[in-house]
């Protein structure tokens, strides 16, 4: 049976967060949110944050400000700011310890964490998790990104799809997309593949080959 991971990143967002939510709960589905830390210290956007949690879902962390990515940002201290102060955002709204990186428009590859990062995310007994679908929900118009979505989910038995809060558009197209899946037998999952899992409870895995930038020699 074909598996799904289902992932919203970059939110909350005062439009589209609630939109999903409500997609969700008409469905009985429940997904993972990764939060940009900082979007909380808005009061509107932690209350719907706390609102995510409160249906159910799993909140995790990515980054404080989702700036340029980890891998091109070397330093204890950028992995301090960017991992560990988001998760004091997220505070009693995040579901333990699990983290993703921000890439470069989904793209995989070591520009999404430096070795600092790497080691930070060790010593703090983090879960890091990358993906292995991302059809491009920003681009116009608003429903391709359902082909796309579908092209690559067929390629693979378990796939981890990232959509985008911030996308409202696009989000317009996820109750109908969802229903298809339904429809086709796909099973939903909150747990993700080990393939897309970089660090597991503190500890490096192999699928973190290729995806941080080691600290040059000498
Ligand atoms: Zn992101």
């Amino acid at each position: 049976m074909k598996r799904v991971t289902l992932t919203f990143d970059n939110g909350p967002h005062p439009e589209g967060t609630p939109y999903l939510l409500d997609i969700l709960a008409k469905r009985s589905l429940e997904a993972t949110f990764l939060l940009v830390g900082e979007k909380l210290r808005d009061p509107q956007l932690r209350k719907l944050a706390q609102e995510t949690r409160n249906q159910g879902h799993a909140i995790a962390n990515h980054t404080l400000t989702h700036g340029v990515p980890l891998g091109k940002r070397p330093g204890r201290d950028v992995a301090e700011r960017e991992i560990g102060e988001a998760q004091q955002m997220l505070g009693e709204l995040a579901t333990g310890k699990l983290f993703r990186p921000n890439g470069d428009k989904g793209q995989l590859g070591p520009h999404m964490l430096s070795e600092d990062a790497v080691d930070y995310l060790c010593e703090n007994r983090y879960t890091a998790v990358s993906w292995n679908c991302v059809p491009q929900d920003w681009i116009m118009p608003a429903d391709a990104w359902v082909g796309r979505a579908v092209d690559t989910m067929k390629t693979q038995d378990w796939s981890v799809l990232v959509l985008h809060d911030h996308c409202v558009d696009a989000g317009k197209h996820v109750g109908a997309f969802l229903d298809r899946l339904a429809g086709e037998g796909w099973e939903f999952s909150l747990q993700f593949p080990p393939d897309v899992v970089m660090i597991k409870d503190g500890v490096r895995t192999p699928a973190l080959e290729g995806l941080y930038s080691p600290r040059s020699a000498g």
